[in-house]
């Protein structure tokens, strides 16, 4: 179990981050969640994490595409907790258009968010993990850290960056008994993808399975989605003895996507 350790999972107040840190708490973690949204459901979600599994939950609202509220978050989360013994760089957001046409605000954003937030989290948190001999570090990358797709250049680009700063992170700290690893999802059922069905049904005409089997999972061999439980376990996996050895890893959850 992971009694006695600390969890911070960056935009973990939604989807697949709050499912790990649930995970994570599940396994007797305390943790630190991260991300935006209503105060009220936020304190509600943070509140049932140590109601329900009776451990210690505070929230940072520390925005990933800022440096110093970064390493400040951090930084608090080692006053709390003494430590951050385990280290889920998890927010993430897309944009879609030609390159182009891409926003150059949004690039940066993106590039900002999904990749660069990872390096000062990890620049923030490794001195401690080292003083302690004891480290995780989980990536929440996609399947688009290993192939792309039209339109996405700066995700594609941001998720491909993560892949290979997890595969350098995890040769620095190897003889830390830190573990570096990625986690690539195809497509998981979130609050998100949920949203966007019924304006894609309207644009293209298509029933709602016509839209979940042709334009959503039509990467996805299973055309099953990837639950947010299923990527949870894997983190919290992960973090067991078992998988120390298991570093510098890309661990692939998407229905056979990359496989073709
Ligand atoms: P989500 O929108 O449900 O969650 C994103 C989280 O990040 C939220 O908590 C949000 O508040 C937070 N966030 C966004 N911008 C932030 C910022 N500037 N600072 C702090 N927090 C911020 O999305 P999700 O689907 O759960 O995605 C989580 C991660 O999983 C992302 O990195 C995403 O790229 C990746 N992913 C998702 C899928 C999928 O199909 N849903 C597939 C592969 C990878």
């Amino acid at each position: 179990t992971l009694h006695s350790k600390t969890a911070l999972v960056t935009g973990s107040t939604s989807g697949i981050g709050l499912a790990i840190a649930r995970g994570l708490a599940q396994q007797g973690a305390n943790v630190v969640i991260n991300g935006f949204g209503q105060p009220d459901a936020i304190e509600k979600e943070r509140a049932g994490i140590e109601a329900e599994f009776g451990v210690r939950a505070v929230y940072s609202g520390a925005d990933m595409s800022k440096g110093d509220e970064i390493a400040a978050m951090v930084a608090q989360a080692e006053t709390d907790f003494g430590a951050v013994d385990i280290l889920v760089n998890n927010a993430g957001i897309q944009y879609v258009s030609a390159i182009e046409e891409f926003p150059v605000e949004k690039w940066d954003q993106i590039i900002a968010i999904n990749l660069s937030s990872a390096f000062h989290t990890m620049r923030a948190a490794i001195p401690g993990m080292k003083k302690k001999g004891w480290g995780r570090i989980i990536n929440t990358a996609s399947a688009h850290s290993l192939v792309a797709s039209p339109f996405k250049a700066a995700y594609v680009a941001a998720k491909h960056g993560i892949a290979g700063l997890t595969k350098t992170a995890a040769l620095e700290l190897a003889t830390h008994k830190i573990t570096v690893n990625c986690i690539s999802p195809g497509y998981v059922w979130t609050p998100l993808v949920e949203a966007q069905i019924p304006d894609t049904m309207k644009a293209r005409g298509m029933t709602k399975d016509q839209v979940i089997e042709e334009v959503l999972l039509k990467a996805q061999p299973t055309k099953e989605f990837v639950t947010v439980d299923q990527v949870a376990a894997i983190a919290a996996f992960l973090c067991s003895d078992a998988a120390s050895q298991i570093t510098g890893a890309n661990l692939t959850v998407d229905g056979g996507w990359t496989a073709q």
